[in-house]
């Protein structure tokens, strides 16, 4: 891959300074757009690798610039928000954005989420390559049209319900998955049972995938939001 592109949307111009300087540092590529309408124009015009987006624009809400970009492209989308805005990161991940960062964050945050997001678009790339229907991560192996997922060449026991859960994650890997979003695509709906149901079934998937204290984690928590698989090294 060519140095990423990296569009920074964000009003604020100290924290846009500070992750374009950043960047810039760090050897990426990078534009900047400071409200949604120059977002949309500059995501259209330049096709950055990925988004950074801040969600309180003074033009348009952040939420309306994701809808717009998932009009016509994957791109992946960071979306940047205060620790008090849970429901905005939820609704943005809703949107179709792939992960979030909360403000006020370190520059090891930013370029810790930015590692993690090239990671997953250099596999969606190898992916759409080969179509294959093996899907390896580290350890793990999943073979979607046998119906089975292997860890160290053991097969898992692992019940319907919880390689459906498997599935989700690892074909989304690299990206935050909401409750809503899980619980939609396994049940079809999203009721608050539901929601309790998917916190037991990620604790029996998660003791048969990272049985000890040292096996890798694959499956992040994310706090009131949803789940992450990890790519592992
Ligand atoms: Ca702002």
């Amino acid at each position: 891959m060519n140095k990423p592109v990296i569009l920074v949307v964000e009003d604020d111009a100290p924290v846009r300074n500070l992750m374009s300087t950043t960047l810039k540092t760090h050897d990426y590529k990078y534009l900047t757009a400071p409200t949604g309408r120059d977002a949309i124009m500059m995501a259209s015009s330049h096709n950055p690798d990925v988004v950074f987006l801040d969600l309180g624009l003074p033009d348009m809400d952040g939420i309306e610039v994701i809808r717009q970009i998932r009009s016509w492209s994957n791109m992946p989308i960071i979306v940047i928000s205060a620790r008090s805005e849970d429901d905005d990161k939820i609704t943005a991940l809703d949107a179709g954005a792939d992960d979030y960062l909360t403000k006020p964050f370190s520059v090891e945050e930013l370029l810790a989420r930015l590692r993690v997001t090239i990671r997953r678009l250099s596999m969606m790339k190898t992916d759409s390559n080969n179509d294959s229907s093996v899907y390896t991560n580290g350890i793990l192996k999943i073979d979607y049209p046998a119906g089975c997922a292997f860890l160290n060449g053991e097969e898992l026991k692992l019940t319907p319900i919880e390689f459906k859960l498997l599935c989700l994650l690892a074909k989304n890997t690299g990206k935050v998955l909401t409750h809503t979003y899980i619980t939609q695509s396994i049940w079809g709906r999203s009721w608050d049972n539901d929601i309790a149901s998917l916190r037991v079934f990620m604790v029996t998937l998660r003791k048969k995938l990272e049985p000890t204290a040292d096996s890798p984690q694959f499956i992040q928590t994310h706090v009131g939001i949803g789940y992450r698989m990890l790519k592992i090294e």
